[in-house]
């Protein structure tokens, strides 16, 4: 059993040195604590190390994240540093691409104790796992869309390679749910195959791939009924996988529906690769004013755990990844020190501190 592991971290821009401090002082305390072994080895990218170097992603900061065994990333992008053609340095993008992490896994729960602005029905909880495609859909195009004085093109891209393999995982995390007693087993495949042929292709390939897995549901939705859902009964969700741009927006209502970006964590994970990162982006708005909540962040180094144990079998890992969530949640719960996001009037380090004691380490 493989028990050390070689972290790679990019802190990023505005918030993300501030969130990432607390993120790796409470996993170093975990594997302190444990049989296992993580080092973590610092990689710059960036906007603001773009606006210093010219370079958004250096070769260096992307062979310590290709041999890594996961990565743990904050957020990098600031409007104000921007190419020539008038978009956003996102080295985050650049890495999902060069890595092939088709699985853009956004899970959204709703627990007893937590702000949300949905009005729960008594006795009901929430918790479902929304998949994006990472590697192309509409962001296929990004960086060589078509501009011309009159008209503006972007091409969407499906191919059967990466939804077989999307469609895999997504019947793959609905087993392993429902075989830890999470969720009946479904798997939804949200489109827009009534208007166009490139979701049509879609929902044909999904439903080839779910003949491959007799035990589990395979069902269908439409995108705009899905954003309806989301808000009307997201009790009846399980698992839903999407488009790259779908998936980009309903993670953002499902982070609204947990109570904000700041509770919303993600991991973008391929066949030998996987990064784990906050829903959010760099928020230069609050940066350097210590209220960024780390909750975000700290929940995805909860998954890398989760998703590491999984992998090599490490028992202590994934126990410590479920405990460390528990650890979130239950702050969350009690609601005390909470950052300005979720309404408190605590601190980023106050955050940290207090996780830190929920788990006792
Ligand atoms: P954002 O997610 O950074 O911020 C949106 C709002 O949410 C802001 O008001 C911000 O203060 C708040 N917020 C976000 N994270 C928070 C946290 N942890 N605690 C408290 N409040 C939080 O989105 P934006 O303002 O549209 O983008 C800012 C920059 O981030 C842009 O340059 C954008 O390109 C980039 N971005 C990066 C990623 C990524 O790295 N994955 C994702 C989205 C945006």
């Amino acid at each position: 059993m493989k028990n050390s592991f070689d972290i790679a971290v990019f802190d990023g821009d505005g918030i993300g040195p501030e969130i990432t401090r607390p993120t790796i002082d409470i996993l170093g305390k975990l594997a302190a604590q444990s049989t296992y072994e993580l080092s973590f080895t610092d990689c710059p990218a960036g906007a603001a190390y773009y606006a210093k170097t010219g370079e958004s992603l250096p070769k260096a900061s992307m062979d310590v994240a290709r041999e890594s065994d996961a990565i743990l990333l904050s957020a990098m992008g600031l409007p104000s540093v921007r190419y020539d053609d008038g978009t956003e340095i996102s080295p985050q993008i650049e890495i999902r691409k060069a890595l092939t992490l088709f699985a853009g896994v956004r899970p959204v729960r709703i627990f007893p104790g937590q702000r949300t602005p949905l009005n729960m029905p008594e006795g009901r909880e929430v918790d479902f796992v929304l998949i994006r495609e990472s590697t192309e859909g509409l962001f296929y195009s990004q960086g060589s869309g078509e501009v011309t004085q009159d008209e503006a093109r972007e091409t969407l891209l499906i191919t059967r390679d990466i939804s077989e393999k999307l469609f895999k995982f997504a019947f793959k995390l609905a087993g392993d749910r429902k075989s830890k007693g999470v969720g009946p087993g479904r798997v939804t495949c949200v489109d827009k195959a009534n208007v166009f042929r490139a979701f049509a292709f879609f929902r044909e390939i999904f439903d080839g791939i779910a003949k491959d897995f007799p035990d589990l549901v395979a069902d269908h939705a439409y995108v705009d009924a899905t954003a309806l859902w989301m808000v009307q009964k997201p009790w009846d969700f399980d698992v839903l996988v999407t488009e790259n741009m779908f998936g980009d927006i309903l993670s953002d209502l499902g982070a609204g529906l947990m109570g904000g970006l700041g509770v919303a964590p993600s991991a973008d994970i391929g066949l030998d690769n996987a990064v784990f990162q906050p829903c959010h982006g760099s928020a230069p708005d609050i940066a350097g004013m210590g209220k960024a909540n780390p909750m975000a962040m700290i929940l995805s180094g909860a998954m890398m755990l989760e998703w590491l144990g999984t992998k090599h079998n490490n028992a202590a890992m994934m126990k410590d990844g479920t405990r460390l969530r528990k650890a979130v949640e239950d702050v969350i719960a009690h609601g005390d020190g909470l950052t300005p996001d979720l309404g408190g009037t605590g601190s980023t380090s106050s955050i940290g501190l207090a996780i830190i004691k929920e788990l006792a380490v």
